[in-house]
């Protein structure tokens, strides 16, 4: 065998450690830890995700994705970072603890130790704490029936037996309180970016789910939110989005990063159309390598182009919380919740929270 091809197809100097099926190149870890921070680099660039004016609300599990997108926006804008600690608008870490037995204990503490690390402030939520039961609890009450289900929706019994089984899954509940507390932690904080670790292969499933559902709403939106502000919400940047996930799991190897990899004992539910193609997407990409990027590219260049603003008329405000809500739900959803598992007031819990942190 030809002895020069032991040496990275980069920079020819130092040995192969890793194999990019995408482009055939055999690199050097510090070759592809370059190109990994420069994909992120590019696609904040690109989207315009971040300045020097704004305030980062980081939304961190604990999980692989986050922990990867904490370490390196602090890697590649340290400087950007520091300059706005000077105008006092130093990036902060929100963790949510859904209160999941055997999961998010490891990575609560897998958080704690990564602010430490990068020296930042660490806003914990607990269910548990601040609404009275954890994710477990509450699951455990539905499926004992002791949850008044009620409804949120204009509709009859047999439609709400069936809303009623998509609505108090454990996913359903969890989603949408977790993306709601953040928002509004990071909005009570002065965030003005929330930024997330979704990665490539969560963009990619999303927008075929999403299409092969013919929800074009949801795609609309979805490409809204990438280009435009958030309206009400604080707004969300995705800096992973071009990343693959055996990226960042391999970024995190060759980096020592620590990060939670068990799954959440829920995710089985979380939809087993999403698992069929993550299957499908799998098997593409191991056939034909590049696959997902190419998906990707065909995304940016076409969303924009369906990129329509939120219909205004669709919309009212939650007689609760006074937040956007679809016409058709008489609450918003996390009001919703609060109220028929708690029974107690979204608006007035999450205000005193935020009033504890201040
Ligand atoms: Fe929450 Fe479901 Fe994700 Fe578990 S899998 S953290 S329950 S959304
Ligand atoms: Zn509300």
């Amino acid at each position: 065998m030809d002895g020069t091809l032991a040496y990275c197809s980069r920079c020819k100097k130092n040995r192969v450690m890793v194999f990019r099926e995408h482009s055939g190149e055999k690199v050097c870890k510090a070759c592809f830890l370059r190109e990994i921070e420069s994909r992120v680099r590019k696609t904040i660039s690109r989207f315009k995700m971040l300045d020097n004016q704004d305030k980062i609300a980081l939304a961190v599990s604990g999980g692989k994705d986050s922990v990867v997108l904490a370490k390196i926006l602090f890697s590649i804008h340290a400087n950007l970072i520091t300059q706005q600690e000077k105008k006092g608008k130093p990036p902060v870490m929100i963790t949510i603890d859904e209160g999941i037995e055997g999961y998010r204990k490891e990575s609560l503490e897998i958080a704690k130790n990564l602010a430490r690390e990068l020296n930042i402030k660490h806003i914990v939520f607990s269910l548990e704490n601040e609404f009275g039961m954890g994710l477990d609890e509450v699951v455990a009450g539905v499926n004992a029936g002791e949850v008044d289900l009620g409804t949120n929706l204009d509709v009859n019994d047999e439609q709400l037996k069936n809303a009623s089984k998509i609505l108090f899954k454990p996913c359903s509940i969890c989603g949408v309180l977790r993306r709601r507390i953040l928002n509004d932690i990071a909005k009570g904080i002065g965030a003005t970016k929330l930024a997330t670790g979704h990665n490539l292969n969560d963009e990619v499933e999303t927008f075929l789910l999403n299409m092969f559902k013919g929800d074009v709403n949801r795609l609309e939106r979805a490409a809204s939110l990438l280009l435009e502000s958030a309206g009400p919400f604080v707004k969300k940047i995705k800096p992973l989005r071009n990343l693959l996930q055996k990226d960042i799991v391999l970024y995190l190897y060759h980096t020592k990063g620590d990060f939670q990899d068990t799954p959440c004992p829920y995710s089985r539910e979380e939809g087993i159309y999403r698992g069929e193609i993550q299957g499908i997407l799998n098997s593409l990409e191991q056939n034909h390598p590049g696959t997902l990027y190419n998906i990707k590219k065909f995304m940016d260049e076409m969303l924009p182009a369906i990129s329509k603003p939120v219909v205004q008329e669709n919309l009212s405000n939650c007689p609760s919380c006074g937040s956007p809500k679809s016409k058709r739900l008489e609450k918003c959803m996390p009001c919703y919740y609060i109220e028929k598992i708690y029974g107690k007031n979204y608006g007035d819990v999450i205000g005193k929270f935020i009033d504890s942190i201040n």
